[in-house]
Order: structure tokens, then sequence, then C-alpha cells
């Protein structure tokens, strides 16, 4: 299996080979395909295993070949438990978006909150955030997410951990809508409040588990 056997952008195809990437891992195997079905996906995998790219590239995928659904940005959303990760998987989108017209933000707790209100009203194509920060945005207003079109949840588990529930919640309601996408990961499945909010975010997904 390549790359090239998906039907990616080539742009996306010419970032991966500058990131030295070549073949896909099982993680990417199994869930990029169900990414660029449109359909909700459940995942445990463990970080190591490639699951940042096996999201990443559907999303971009997604935003690169649909036309938006709504004039509202962002249309992709990536929630993480910690600045750390969200760091990590901010830098792995820069690199895919450079290639593109499109733009990234990140906003994490700890960062200037009116800095953050500004580079919001820039309407990224695509936020990376810790769920906390993101939902104070929310509650004034600093961004809609009426037009988004993917939402995806990385390392579920420990954002249920951190106590982000609520929060969770908080962005599922604003974010509801038809055609709406979900990708959950989670390193295990095996904790009752996962499969309690995958029951509240995901319609019908597909389960991979590697
Ligand atoms: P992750 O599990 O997403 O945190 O990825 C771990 C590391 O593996 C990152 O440094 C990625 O750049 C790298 N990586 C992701 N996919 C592949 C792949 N298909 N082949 C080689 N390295 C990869």
């Amino acid at each position: 299996m390549q790359f090239s056997d998906f039907s990616l952008d080539k742009r996306l195809l010419t970032s991966l080979e500058h990131m030295g990437i070549e073949k896909p891992t099982e993680i990417q195997v199994q869930s990029i395909p169900v990414g660029l079905s449109g359909r909700d996906l459940m995942a445990s995998s463990k970080t190591g295993s490639g699951k940042t790219l096996a999201f990443l590239l559907p999303a971009m995928q997604r935003v690169i070949s649909k036309k938006a659904l709504s004039k509202r940005d962002p249309r992709v959303l990536i929630l993480l438990p910690t600045r750390e990760l969200a760091t990590q998987v901010y830098s792995q989108l820069r690199l895919l978006v450079a290639n593109t017209q499109y733009k990234a933000m990140k906003i994490l707790g700890g960062e200037n909150f009116n800095d953050q209100a500004k580079g919001l009203a820039r309407d990224p194509h695509f936020v990376v955030a810790t769920p906390g920060r993101l939902a104070d945005h929310l509650k004034q207003n600093h961004l809609h997410l009426n037009g988004l079109e993917l939402l995806i949840l990385d390392e579920a588990d420990r954002m249920l951990d951190l106590g982000f529930a609520d929060q969770l919640r908080a962005i599922n309601k604003a974010a509801d809508h038809k055609r709406r996408q979900t990708l959950m990961f989670s390193a295990t499945l095996d904790h009752g409040d996962i499969n309690e909010i995958a029951g509240e975010l995901l319609k019908e997904p597909e389960h991979v588990s590697i």
C-alpha cells in the first residue's frame, strides 16, 4: 500500500515526500479511507503509530477538494489534551498547509487570550486547540462552529481524565449539524466514559483498532 493509492491531492503527496514519509503505517491504512469517506470513526491507537497523519491527511483532503458548507470558518477543529500534544500536531499540520492557500492556527491554554481572539478573527480554516481554552473563546463568541465540517478528538481518554467532558460537550453542541464528520482517537477504548462521550459525539462510527 502506498500513499498514492488513496485519493489524495498531489500537493499532499509532495509534502509527504518532503517529510521523508514513504509508506503508510497500519493505522493510516485503516483510518485514511474512513476519514475520506465522510464517515465517523472511533479508533484506538497509541502515540508513535502515525495517527496524527491518519487524521490530518483526510482533514486536508476534505478542505482542498470540497467547497465549504458555510461561509463560517474554521472548517476543521482538532482537539488535544495538552499544549505539548497540540504543538506537535500543529507542527505536522503546518508542513501540510505550507503547500496550499489554507490557514492554520493553534489555540492553547496559557498563551495570550487577546492575541488568540485576533487570530481567530482572521478566520483560519484549521484550528488545533486544547478544549478548555477553545471553550472559553466559544463563550466569548470569538469563533463560530456552525460551519465546522470535521471535528477531531485526539487522545480522547486523556481529555476525559483531565476533566474536559463538559467542554467537549459544549464544543459538540456548538458544532452540531447534520453534515459534520467526527473522528475520535483514544489510546484505550476500555474506559466507560469514552463509550459514553463517543455515543454522544459520533454517528454510526466505523471502528479501527491497532
Ligand atoms: P504520531 O504517532 O502521529 O505521533 O507519529 C509519530 C512519528 O512518526 C512522527 O514523527 C511522524 O512524522 C512519523 N510518521 C508518521 N507516519 C509515518 C509513516 N507512514 N512513515 C514513517 N514515519 C511516519
